[in-house]
């Protein structure tokens, strides 16, 4: 080749535009031309506090000059210290820490299974929901739905079954005595936020109880603040077994957990591991976010920021005309009625503002969760321009 792009060394995974980012701050992140985009993906809900936050800094230089890698085989400070404050923040009791969230639900899913084989006959059968998503390991994919994974990678990791969201006859249904667990995410993320419903997930949890069968949640992205409360669980007012968290929790550095309730830690030496787990660096990070985040008036502040943003994207709606604004917390969406989200996302691209669109016609806003009300209101300006501007064009062509 004469010409390589300067992009042709790294797998093509992803429809990427061609930017570099070299540099971020809060709710700010600056192009290699020193461009300003407005930033309301962060990373996929991962940098909580923003770009490069103080805490996060502070923590992370002064652990990477006292101790980086303990080796998985001993304990270390960092990793105690917030394995108590996750404990002592929810209602489990034991933490595993990973480096992604798939990794966090695979140790779900193998928690689960041992558990399966130690007290339920060999019970090994997972039942998850339609457009459910919970990574992309080999189990993961299997345990989700989304459309696009069907034809994936064949052949599948066996033992998953799907059932309709939010549909407790069906759920109740697909319940036999190979079910060892259900597994499933508070609101589902990429889906296109969309809320499990309290009865339904009341539902699910008596239904666990009835068949002695253990509840799985994945709050990848819905935990640590994300919703308004510490973990979207508390907001139904119901328990898990097992809670897999990430995402946020290592505020842009690469931090999953696995917890449980002590009497489904049933792993025995050797079954779980990873070179990397447990970190001092990352979980010193963690600790950070926790610190941070565990806070009641700050999460007072992210409900009141929610309540600012829901306000701002339901005025859009009725001023253009669109659907419907879903979610809680700093994790919104806003239906695009008959506009291709994606078209809106490049739009916005190109005015240095960067959302999201999980679904074609849906919306999805993540911002850090101490975005300022200043910041919303310019994501919600320079929206409203593109939305004006999208709706003439539409208009036009249809005037022809
Ligand atoms: C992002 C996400 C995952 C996967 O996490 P990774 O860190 O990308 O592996 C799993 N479950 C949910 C609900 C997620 O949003």
């Amino acid at each position: 080749m004469n010409n390589p792009s300067p992009y042709s060394s790294v797998m093509k995974i992803a429809d990427r535009p061609n930017l570099v980012f070299v540099r971020g701050r809060g709710s700010w992140m600056f192009d290699d031309q020193g461009r300003q985009y407005l930033d309301f993906i962060q990373g996929w809900a991962v940098n909580c506090l923003g770009h490069c936050p103080t805490q996060i800094s502070q923590a992370v230089s002064k652990q990477v000059n006292t101790l980086i890698n303990a080796s998985p085989a001993f304990y270390n400070n960092a990793m105690l210290k917030l394995a108590d404050s996750l404990v002592q923040h929810s209602c489990l009791d034991q933490v595993f820490f990973t480096n992604s969230g798939a990794e966090a639900n695979e140790g779900a899913i193998k928690l689960v299974r041992k558990w399966g084989q130690l007290h339920k006959g060999g019970a090994s059968k997972i039942i998850t929901f339609n457009n459910g998503f919970h990574g992309r390991t080999l189990a993961t994919m299997s345990a989700s739905a989304k459309a696009q994974f069907a034809p994936l990678f064949e052949p599948k990791v066996p033992g998953f079954t799907k059932v309709l969201f939010n549909d407790l006859s069906a759920l109740q249904q697909a319940i036999d005595p190979q079910t060892v667990a259900i597994m499933l995410e508070p609101i589902q993320g990429e889906a296109g936020v969309i809320p499990a419903e309290l009865e339904f997930m009341q539902g699910v949890r008596q239904l666990c109880d009835q068949h002695d069968i253990l509840l799985i949640l994945d709050e990848v992205q819905t935990g640590i603040g994300r919703t308004g409360s510490l973990f979207a669980y508390q907001q139904y007012a119901i328990e898990p077994d097992i809670l897999t968290l990430g995402k946020g929790i290592g505020g842009g550095l690469p931090l999953a957990a696995l917890l449980a309730k002590g009497k489904f830690c049933c792993f025995a030496h050797a079954d779980q591991g990873g070179t990397f787990n447990g970190n001092p660096l990352t979980t010193a990070a963690g600790q950070a976010v926790m610190d941070t985040v565990a806070d009641t008036e700050f999460l007072a502040q992210v409900q009141h920021l929610s309540t600012y943003l829901r306000e701002g994207l339901m005025q859009l709606s009725a001023t253009f005309n669109l659907g419907e604004v879903r979610g809680s917390g700093l994790l919104l969406a806003l239906e695009t009625g008959s506009l291709d989200a994606n078209v809106i996302v490049q739009q916005a691209l190109q005015n240095q503002l960067l959302l999201n669109a999980p679904r074609v016609h849906t919306l999805r806003f993540m911002p850090a969760l101490n975005v300022s009300e200043q910041e919303i209101s310019q994501m919600l300006e320079k929206l409203a321009t593109i939305l004006g501007s999208l709706i003439t064009a539409v208009s036009k062509v249809k005037a022809i």
